[in-house]
């Protein structure tokens, strides 16, 4: 919806609190955006002088045309008039389109700017404003708010201008023909454009009013006529409650449109009686004096007036509004600009280190971390793991697993201790190097709408077909690809709709090994699957496993025994460490996570599945 469409002329209570403070670094920065385009906005900037003085050269015209070719009897001079007047008038629409074109053009270059400026920006922001803002925001900033920039390029500052420049051109025009009607005009104008502003404001609160109506109402219609909520309807016996509440809403509604079509009606009123009052106070003022008192007063003068002055009621009208498009403008700017002052969390160290060569080796050195200040989330982590080794890290649930290993990538920053990364800080590395180094497979995958092979490839463009198809047969779906369809080119659908959990993680796999990390990490990546995708997954992962550094966050039992190393998460603290045998029973964590979900699995093992 247009900024036009949405404000109306007139600042709703939240805009008028949220009016930004509008500072001189603020418009300096807006200028900052339109400086490279500093030549176009000349060129506009004279268009628009020129097509003003155009458009009120006319009204000027019929003076002469009235004075000199009707009342002198003149006919060439009729004749060369009208031409003249026409001419001018096809002059200036040709400068209007001129104008507009340049105008367009700016704001669509400036916008481009924007959007690439903001896209980039927000793509290096860190995990924590994905997770912390709302999607729907960042896509409005995105959006809405860059589409409004270019309304208030091509209307608002184009319109402060142009209006501002055929006042002063009528007004010059008037005082250099009477200084008299000139003063008169003055009084006049502003008197009658406030009325019509009074009438508009009330006309807009009733649109507002209906609006709000009309959302209740479709948020009712929403509610009640979805399947879901029919049956639930259905269910409570609450058809005659809807009934009534939706009645109540349509009358509300009905009455809303007919007074606000009533107000227009006033408004239309007020409008016309404006446009001709002013005109006849004029006629008679002029009349008087060109009677009574100023012979050389002409019928011609008195014409020029009244059309000079009904040329003028647009731009007050237009000006008397512009603060409220100003405050909107600059709201917008603020809110544009604040997003481009976050800095992100996480960035390159200014130094940071590139090595030729990974091992992978990890380690956690007394390691403690909060998502915010409320709660610590990890204390005190300390534990290595060498080259080529696998650790299985298990736990409760909301124990911080996760977050564990979201600290190697650089997700997140420690807030105490360290991470390294081959004997060498995490935030001294540099960030795309470090990230090329790990691979993280996590519960839910995400898989792009478009084909398998994108997905694939979107780990690494520059593998080859064979490379490919390698990482798939390692990750055990290339069979199942190979038999589609369309091979390797079916589509996904959205968000891979179209595959079964276990055949989406095992693409995930293979897209992660095709990016041939030194460092493998398994986030429950067999969790909710059912035992026929668990084992093909666990056929991929075991061998991946065994031959390289990797993580396991495991709840199956199968998963932890493939590990060299188990560490057992609760709370936050490494609560116990060793393998199977050594933990199983020690009689602490590990023991009852044992009773309560490892012994059951191999139960359902046993006794066979009945899914
Ligand atoms: P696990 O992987 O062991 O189930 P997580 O590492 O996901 O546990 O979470 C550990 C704790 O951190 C939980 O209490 C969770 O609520 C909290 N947590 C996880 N992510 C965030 C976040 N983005 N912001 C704030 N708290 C979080």
């Amino acid at each position: 919806m247009s900024m036009r469409q949405r404000g109306g002329h007139f600042l709703t209570e939240e805009e008028k609190k949220a009016a930004p403070k509008v500072t001189k670094e603020l418009i300096l920065r807006v200028l900052s955006y339109m400086k490279p385009y500093r030549v176009q906005f000349v060129i506009v900037f004279i268009a628009i002088i020129i097509s003003s003085f155009l458009g009120i050269y006319p009204s000027i015209l019929t003076g002469k045309i009235i004075d000199e070719g009707l009342i002198g009897r003149s006919m060439p001079k009729l004749i060369t008039f009208i031409m003249l007047s026409l001419g001018v008038t096809v002059g200036a629409n040709l400068i209007g389109v001129l104008e507009s074109y340049m105008n367009t053009w700016i704001a669509q270059h400036i916008t481009f700017d924007m959007r690439n400026q903001m896209y980039e920006h927000l793509s290096r922001m860190s995990t924590r404003f994905f997770m912390e803002s709302h999607q729907g925001d960042i896509i409005t900033r995105m959006t809405s708010d860059i589409d409004g920039v270019r309304q208030v390029i091509v209307n608002t500052f184009t319109s402060i201008l142009s209006n501002s420049i055929t006042l002063v051109i009528a007004l010059i025009a008037m005082f250099r023909m009477n200084w008299f009607f000139a003063v008169l005009a003055l009084v006049i104008v502003p008197l009658f454009a406030l009325p019509a502003r009074s009438a508009g404001q009330k006309r807009w609160q009733l649109t507002r009013e209906s609006q709000e109506c009309n959302d209740q109402i479709n948020s009712i219609l929403n509610e009640t006529l979805s399947v879901s909520g029919q049956l639930l309807v259905k269910l409570f016996g609450m058809e005659d409650f809807e009934i009534r509440r939706y009645k109540r809403f349509n009358k509300k509604m009905t009455q809303l449109n007919i007074r606000e079509s009533m107000a227009g009606r006033w408004f239309r009123v007020v409008i016309s009686s404006i446009s001709s009052v002013g005109p006849m106070l004029l006629y008679l003022s002029g009349g008087i004096l060109m009677m009574k008192y100023d012979r050389n007063i002409t019928v011609g003068d008195i014409t020029v007036l009244v059309s000079l002055l009904s040329r003028m009621y647009g731009p007050v009208n237009s000006l008397l509004n512009i603060q409220t498009d100003w405050i909107r403008a600059m709201a917008m700017f603020t809110r544009i600009f604040s997003y481009f002052d976050m800095k992100p969390e996480i960035e390159n160290a200014p130094d940071a280190l590139k090595p030729d060569h990974a091992d992978g080796d990890i380690e956690f050195r007394n390691v403690s971390f909060r998502y915010n200040e409320e709660k610590m989330i990890l204390k005190d982590i300390s534990f290595r793991l060498e080259h080529g080794r696998s650790i299985a890290i298990v736990g409760p649930s909301g124990s911080g697993k996760s977050t564990t290993v979201n600290l190697i990538p650089r997700l997140y920053d420690v807030t105490d201790g360290e991470v390294l990364f081959d004997g060498n800080d995490v935030r001294k590395l540099d960030l795309a190097w470090l990230r090329s180094q790990i691979g993280i497979v996590t519960q839910d995958t995400y898989l792009f709408n478009g084909t398998i092979r994108e997905n694939l490839m979107y780990a690494n463009i520059k593998a080859s077909e064979e490379d490919m198809m390698e990482a798939c047969r390692k990750a055990n779906i290339h069979d199942f690809i190979i038999k589609q369809e369309n091979g390797y080119d079916t589509q996904v659908g959205n968000r891979g709709l179209k595959l079964s959990g276990g055949e989406k993680q095992r693409i995930s796999i293979a897209r992660v090994l095709l990016k041939d990390p030194s460092v493998m990490i398994f986030d429950e990546a067999t969790a909710s699957l059912d035992s026929i995708s668990e084992k093909a997954i666990q056929d991929a992962i075991d061998p991946l496993v065994t031959s390289r550094t990797s993580i396991l966050i495991a709840h199956r039992l199968s998963t932890i025994l493939a590990a060299d190393e188990i560490l057992v998460i609760k709370d936050g603290v490494i609560a116990e460490r060793g393998t199977h045998e050594q933990l199983v029973n020690a009689g602490g964590v590990y023991t009852e996570l044992y009773d309560t979900q490892f012994k059951p699995e191999l139960h359902e093992k046993k006794e066979g599945n009945p899914c």
